[in-house]
């Protein structure tokens, strides 16, 4: 992909130049020359941002030149952060192991999601992928190669952190058996409501290992159903199941559609307020606000796993991921009309005590962000002045 554009394709940003590290080394020489200058740098690891969080029209660090898998072993694994999570499940499933959390696509780079979360069906077990690192190596905006890990200041700046204060370079992550095969469950439901309450029993009983939500709007109508698996027997192979999302990519990247525009939208709610929202949300949202590919998501996560202080969750004890996953014809006033409702969706959430996930298509301010970063806001603007004195690090989201 074009380091100019996302999977977005919603904003454009033309680079002054595209850099492809092959070592830590070229990262921190590359961020030491541009703070020296005032230039700004993006790490771009897969693209996937949805809002150009990863563009810039100073340097994008391309990180796919830095893609490999350095250690296995059977509780951690050691990547670069340009690795995709297909190449670090392919190497821990060498030796039976996997990720504790995956995300549901795996085309998707270490270091892009650790900047975010990372999200999957089994954070409810064991949080998000940030909560699933034992160490990084970072290059930091003075352009200084630095390690940390949990309980380090720079850990915390860095997870979560929207590249703020550093480009990952390198990460150590927990691995966990992997089952060879999972049993696998589609639910239906009549309404959201009822699938949501029974995602919340599921996740506190532990009954599946696995547990999501998806409501598709077709021509034969509205389908709510839940995604779950259980690890114990079943014929389905984990693999299979993790790479589940190839076939749709496959068809889409044929169809055109994984090239048109994607305005995303992705909140977290906390469980009292979030089943009326998505009752409401899926009564008002059309086939069209979708497109034939589109879904709405939604799953619950326990607060407390999650870990990352600048990763924000509702304060509540169950939070509910929503995402709205649409993929509209290649028509821009159309993308600009869904962006505009992606706002005013975002301030009802907010309202109802909501917190972005800060992926997708949702326009923000800076007063957003302040908003969103809350009580850490201040430890926020700390670090960003200590770490990235010039404030060349990662444009894109708007924060500073
Ligand atoms: C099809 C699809 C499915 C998805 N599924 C999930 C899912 O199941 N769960 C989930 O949580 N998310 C999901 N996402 C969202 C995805 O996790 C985020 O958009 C993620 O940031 C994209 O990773 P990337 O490698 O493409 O990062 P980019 O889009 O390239 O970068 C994202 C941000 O991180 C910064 N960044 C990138 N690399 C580094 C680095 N090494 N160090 C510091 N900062 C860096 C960038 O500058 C940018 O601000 C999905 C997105 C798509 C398009």
């Amino acid at each position: 992909m074009d380091a100019s554009v996302d999977f977005g394709h919603l904003v454009r940003r033309r680079p002054s130049a595209v850099v492809r590290p092959r070592s830590t080394g070229e990262v921190a020489d590359v961020v030491r020359n541009a703070a020296a200058n005032g230039v700004p740098v993006a790490a771009r690891g897969r693209g996937h941002s949805a809002y150009g969080q990863a563009l810039t029209d100073g340097v994008v660090v391309d990180t796919s030149t830095l893609a490999a898998v350095h250690d296995v072993g059977d509780d951690r694994i050691v990547v670069d952060a340009g690795a995709g999570w297909d190449a670090v499940l392919a190497a821990a499933w060498e030796r039976g192991r996997t990720p504790p959390v995956l995300t549901d696509y795996l085309g998707l780079s270490v270091g892009g999601t650790l900047s975010v979360g990372g999200i999957g069906g089994t954070s409810f077990r064991h949080g998000l992928q940030t909560d699933t690192v034992l160490a990084l190596e970072v290059v930091t905006g003075d352009g200084v190669v630095r390690t940390c890990g949990p309980g380090d200041e720079l850990f915390a700046a860095v997870l979560g952190g929207l590249g703020q204060c550093g480009i990952i370079t390198r990460a150590t992550l927990r691995l966990v058996r992997a089952p060879t095969h999972v049993r696998r469950f589609e639910l239906d439901y009549d309404t959201v409501a009822a699938a949501a309450l029974d995602q919340v029993r599921f996740i506190s009983e532990g009954r599946f290992d696995f547990v999501q939500g998806q409501v598709r709007l077709g021509e034969s109508g509205r389908r709510v159903f839940l995604e779950t698996y259980s690890e114990g027997g079943g014929d389905l192979p984990f693999l299979e199941f993790q790479h589940r999302l190839d076939a749709a990519e496959a068809l889409l990247t044929e169809s055109g559609a994984w090239f048109h525009p994607h305005p995303w939208w992705n909140c977290l709610l906390p469980a009292s307020t979030a089943v009326d929202f998505l009752t409401a949300l899926v009564e008002r949202l059309t086939p069209e606000d979708l497109g034939e590919a589109g879904c709405v998501l939604f799953y619950p996560v326990f607060s407390a796993q999650v870990r990352a202080p600048l990763v924000r969750l509702p304060a509540e004890r169950i939070a509910f991921l929503v995402a709205i996953l649409r993929f509209p014809p290649d028509d821009a006033a159309l993308a600009a009309r869904h962006v505009a409702a992606n706002r005013h969706l975002y301030e009802e959430a907010r309202e109802r005590g909501g917190v972005a996930y800060p992926i997708g298509a949702i326009p923000f301010t800076a007063p957003d962000w302040h908003h969103h970063f809350g009580d850490q806001w201040p430890s926020l603007r700390e670090w960003k002045s200590r770490y990235d004195p010039a404030g060349v690090l990662t444009p894109g989201p708007g924060i500073f």
